[in-house]
């Protein structure tokens, strides 16, 4: 039965604690165990996928089509682990399930209270699968003292009391300010984070803190006093050049021998580092720069893009160089030309997108690539764009567009080159939406296969024929304009299985353009780069000779 990590956060936000969950995951992996990571987001929202990318990030979509977190996303590169369903959980789809259960009649007339039917409901959650691995770490979202976070810390309290003794630990992050004036490290804001996570009946075991800086002994020793921690479970979290160097900054640190210390795991078996090694040799030391401009629509918050960054600086690593990201607003080109922007990058990447705002800028992205000659690549919405600028400019489709945009405006402009899909199948059943449909799930979600066209630059790519990648859209490329388009070069190589739904289309006779229909950027890995983004990087290696 799995040992328990909880994993919680206090003083401020946004202080890495998914990083360093994941981190310690990958350190547990180095020792041979088996981990799965979870996420417990207090939040109300059933699951983040009808939330804006400027407020929440992007939204990081698993094989089983669960819209979740972002942190699942790290926890994955960390770990190479899938992510399912049923490691991302938030307030809003407890809350719903309990509601569901209450309507049912299956509480049986009983008043329904969040002590125990909430908690009851969340400690459900981290128990599925828990025979699978040796540990589960379970980060909860929010800092400690949120309104809407108590019945997660109450449900992990009880959980803990639940099993047996030792099986259950607690880390908890925070953050020591440096107090310039004073030249001073602060420990006080760690101490009240502890006091209100005490108050509510949990005691840490390992306190992870966040500084600019190393931790100085009496500092360390004096949070170890008033936090009732020992002082080597005092973790100092330093700022990192690339959050790659994580496992290995955290294991100098000794936060994977805390925690099997804590566990009482003794002796504690070797840690296996090559792959971080690797990994970290190769970020700190590449032959040089590339840039590859990114044209989108939320270019304001990188978390938008988070994968695509990610499987950029994967793609660099397998190239030995370092990706410089051009972040380039779309807007900005339906008033300017692209090439003001555009000119001097090595590469033209188009990412996933919803609505129209933009869209013609990210269309002219496309066709300067194509006539350029400069690799592109167009991830679901930069593939769908990239199809409509070839049939505009190519086989003389003026009006082409994407009903998605009639849709949203609610008048006829376009000729739909890519349509609302309304029925598909995945796997051996069918699956049928409305355009009307809630906005929650109406999506072709999660993996789905595709067949390669022999011969093709993505067959090469991918050194095969057959693949699997996950997808996260409403509308399709419609097959009607493929002969069209194929007598001009723009060639469909990667189709669904049944040959319905184009998943690949790339234009012959340039350096690199390919457009997909889902998203490689979320199955790329820092030790196992994704074969489109190494190869992309590649062909922008190459056109940096040459620009
Ligand atoms: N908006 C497009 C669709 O729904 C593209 C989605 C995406 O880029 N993820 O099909």
């Amino acid at each position: 039965m799995a040992r328990f990590v909880f994993i919680t956060g206090g003083v401020v936000s946004s202080l890495g604690k998914g990083l360093a969950s994941a981190a310690l995951g990958a350190l547990l992996q180095a020792r041979g165990y088996t981990v799965r990571l979870r996420k417990l987001d207090p939040y109300l929202n059933v699951d983040p996928g009808t939330m804006s990318p400027f407020e929440h990030g992007e939204v990081f979509v698993t094989d089983d089509g669960a819209e979740t977190d972002l942190d699942l996303g790290h926890y994955e590169r960390f770990t190479g682990v899938a992510a399912r369903k049923t490691d991302s959980v938030s307030s809003g789809r407890i809350y719903s399930t309990v509601l569901e259960k209450e309507r049912r009649g299956d509480y049986l007339g009983k008043t329904i209270q969040v002590i125990p039917h909430v908690t009851n409901e969340i400690k459900d959650f981290i128990r599925i699968g828990e025979d699978e691995v040796d540990f589960m770490l379970c980060e909860i979202g929010g800092t400690v003292g949120d309104i809407e976070g108590l019945p997660f810390f109450e449900a992990i309290r009880q959980f803990s009391q639940d099993k047996p003794r030792g099986q259950c630990i607690f880390m908890h992050l925070t953050l020591l300010p440096f107090i310039k004036a004073s030249g001073e490290l602060k420990t006080k804001p760690t101490q009240h984070s502890v006091k209100e996570l005490r108050s509510i009946g949990i005691a840490p075991d390992i306190l992870v803190c966040r500084s600019e800086g190393p931790i100085p002994r009496k500092e360390r020793e004096k949070l170890a006093l008033f936090c009732n921690v020992r002082p080597e479970s005092v973790i100092a979290a330093q700022d990192l050049a690339s959050i790659y160097e994580a496992p290995l900054a955290y294991h100098r640190e000794g936060l994977d021998q805390a925690v099997l210390d804590a566990f009482h795991i003794s002796p504690a078996p070797k840690p296996d580092l090559t792959v971080w090694e690797d990994v970290a040799d190769r970020i700190h030391n590449p032959e040089g720069t590339v840039k590859v401009g990114i044209v989108g629509k939320y270019t304001q918050l990188e978390d938008a893009y988070k994968s695509i960054v990610e499987a950029l600086t994967h793609g660099g690593m397998a190239n030995r160089v370092k990706v410089q990201a051009e972040w380039i607003d779309a807007e900005v080109f339906e008033r300017e030309d692209p090439a003001n922007h555009l000119d001097g990058l090595h590469a033209i990447l188009v990412p996933g997108g919803f609505g129209e705002r933009g869209t013609e800028g990210m269309i002219r992205a496309a066709q300067f690539a194509r006539e350029r000659q400069v690799p592109y690549m167009g991830i679901c919405l930069g593939m769908q764009l990239a199809v409509i600028e070839a049939a505009r400019h190519l086989a003389d489709l003026d009006d082409a567009g994407s009903e998605e945009f009639d849709h949203e405006a609610g008048k006829k402009r376009f000729t739909p080159v890519v349509y609302h899909l309304k029925e598909w199948v995945q796997g051996n059943h069918r699956v049928e939406r409305q355009q009307g449909d809630d906005l929650g799930g109406t999506m072709r979600l999660g993996a789905y296969n595709a067949a390669l066209t022999k011969d093709s630059r993505a067959a090469r790519v991918y050194g095969g024929l057959a693949i699997e990648e996950r997808h996260r859209h409403r509308y399709e490329v419609d097959l009607r304009y493929r002969d069209a388009l194929e007598k001009q070069g723009v060639v469909f190589s990667g189709m669904s299985p049944d040959g319905r739904l184009p998943e690949i289309v790339e234009v012959k006779d340039h350096p690199w353009f390919i457009g997909v229909q889902f998203h490689p950027e979320l199955k790329s890995k820092p030790f196992a780069p994704h074969p489109l983004f190494a190869d992309f990087v590649r062909a922008a290696k190459e056109n940096s000779r040459l620009v």
